[in-house]
């Protein structure tokens, strides 16, 4: 549904700044633009997006005092702290600013915010500016913080390592292994106080979610319960913005030559996202595993995601001559380009919930590698309720590597995958076409945001 109406009408997105939230914002921002609305994105300095890539939209830089900070992925609460504290005024000088300016930018009738990024919700509420939250993952995974705390609160932690395998009540295909806490520990506090924040949605009135009635129905229903908002359940993103650059790293595009030139299927695709990091013995053996493999593979090796190297130094030696021409090997891909090759016959993949879509949306069956987060219930989706992909069961043997990628490429197993994913790839199609579930929830969103009184 597109705005026709006789002044613009703007909408606020605050993304949070790392690849996989920040990619589905944008997305977002590109459809809500495509449907009338001018867009604004304001956003820290710290992993700032390239407003080059999106020339429609308006980019705000915000004050983020983050320079000396340490932003690594294992001071990430911190990071947190800091930019809910740090950005919070800047960002509500800058909307009243924008409210002053309406002539140029159009009225603003909403912020969106990431759920993490609660310093947008507090200044939107401040001045009386409906907020809306915007999660990148799925229902299933924000099911996973309420029976955590849930279970905090019924004093159930440390869990027992028998207890791993046992369902978790109320999410359905869930085991506990699958909720990412490990077996006898106690949760630290500032992680309880972080799924708190994330799945309290305090003054926002209504959550956009990044999925599809298709893959999360039973938790959409279920958390619908819980949050008395309206749900826009208006996913997949990927396939509803026309494809775009919003990748930090620059994206090596020679390798879509090297991929013109294999059969069709028979590369495997391997990356494990932007913040994934492995040891040096998961890399050698993955090299053996997919040098004896003899598939032709296609390996995401980001700079620095290998503990103690700085790129490829400790492949093993012998395995770039054994593979040759074979493998092809690159620090960053335009990933959505390369699952939509031809050539591409399956995934190796963290699971992460953009790389999840984006490959259901090209049906290829993946191999789930899970490191951390949405990640874990990602994969039991994938390998136990879609069927759809296979657990990658010792990260650290070449030999099992090496058979799971033959199950997937080669095997029946492998061929009943494809076309599992192939009639999924399908439904997710019909429903973001007219009539579908997820086209009518964005047309529902939009008559939404445009009821806010002005
Ligand atoms: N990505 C990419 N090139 C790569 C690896 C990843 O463009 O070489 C993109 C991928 O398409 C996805 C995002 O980076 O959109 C990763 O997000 P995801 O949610 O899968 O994982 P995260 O990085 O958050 O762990």
């Amino acid at each position: 549904m597109a705005i026709v109406g006789v002044q613009k009408q703007s909408v606020v997105l605050v993304p949070y700044p790392y690849q996989g939230h920040i990619t589905p914002m944008l997305q977002l921002g590109t459809i809500l633009h495509s449907n009338g609305f001018s867009v604004v994105v304001a956003h820290t300095k710290f992993n700032s997006p390239d407003p080059s890539n999106h020339p429609e939209f308006t980019f705000l830089p915000l004050e983020d005092n983050l320079s000396g900070f340490d932003t690594s992925y294992y001071n990430t609460l911190a990071v947190v702290a800091a930019i809910n504290e740090n950005c919070k005024v800047p960002f509500q000088d800058s909307l009243v600013q924008l409210m002053k300016d309406e002539e140029k930018n159009g009225q603003v009738r909403c912020v969106i915010h990431d759920p993490i990024m609660t310093f947008g919700r507090s200044a939107a509420n401040h001045l009386q500016i409906p907020s809306l939250v915007l999660c990148t993952y799925n229902a299933v995974y924000m099911q996973t913080y309420h029976t955590i705390l849930q279970l905090q609160a019924e004093n159930c932690f440390p869990l027992q390592e028998s207890r791993m395998l046992e369902p978790v009540p109320d999410i359905h295909a869930l085991r506990f292994k699958d909720l990412g806490i490990p077996a006898d520990i106690e949760i630290p506090q500032p992680v309880l106080e972080f799924f708190a924040n994330v799945s309290n949605l305090g003054s926002s009135v209504a959550i956009i979610w990044n999925t599809n009635q298709e893959l999360d129905h039973i938790a959409l229903s279920q958390l619908q319960r819980h949050y008395e908002v309206p749900f826009f359940p208006i996913g997949p993103f990927n396939k509803m913005a026309p494809p775009s650059s919003t990748s930090f790293l620059e994206e090596e595009r020679n390798c879509m030559e090297w991929l013109d030139k294999q059969d069709p299927n028979s590369v495997l695709y391997i990356s494990l996202g932007s913040l994934a990091s492995i040891e040096k013995k998961e890399l050698e053996e993955t090299a053996w595993g997919l040098a004896n493999s003899g598939q032709p593979f296609l390996w995401v090796i980001r700079p620095s995601s290998v503990n103690g190297s700085e790129w490829i130094e400790q492949l093993p030696k012998g395995f770039q001559e054994a593979v040759g021409e074979r493998g092809c090997i690159v620090k960053w891909s335009p990933q959505k380009e390369v699952l939509a090759h031809s050539a591409v016959g399956g995934f190796l993949t963290h699971c992460g919930w953009n790389s999840t879509l984006e490959s259901l949306c090209e049906a290829v069956p993946m191999i789930c590698r899970p490191c951390f987060a949405d990640q874990l219930t990602n994969a039991r989706y994938l390998t136990h309720v879609w069927n759809v992909g296979l657990e990658l069961e010792n990260v650290t043997d070449r030999v099992a590597i090496e058979k799971t990628i033959k199950k997937l490429m080669v095997d029946n197993e492998g061929n009943e995958m494809r076309k599992r994913v192939l009639e999924m790839k399908q439904k997710l199609e019909t429903s973001i076409q007219k009539g579908g579930s997820s086209y009518r929830s964005l047309n529902e969103l939009t008559e939404f945001i445009l009821s806010f009184p002005r």
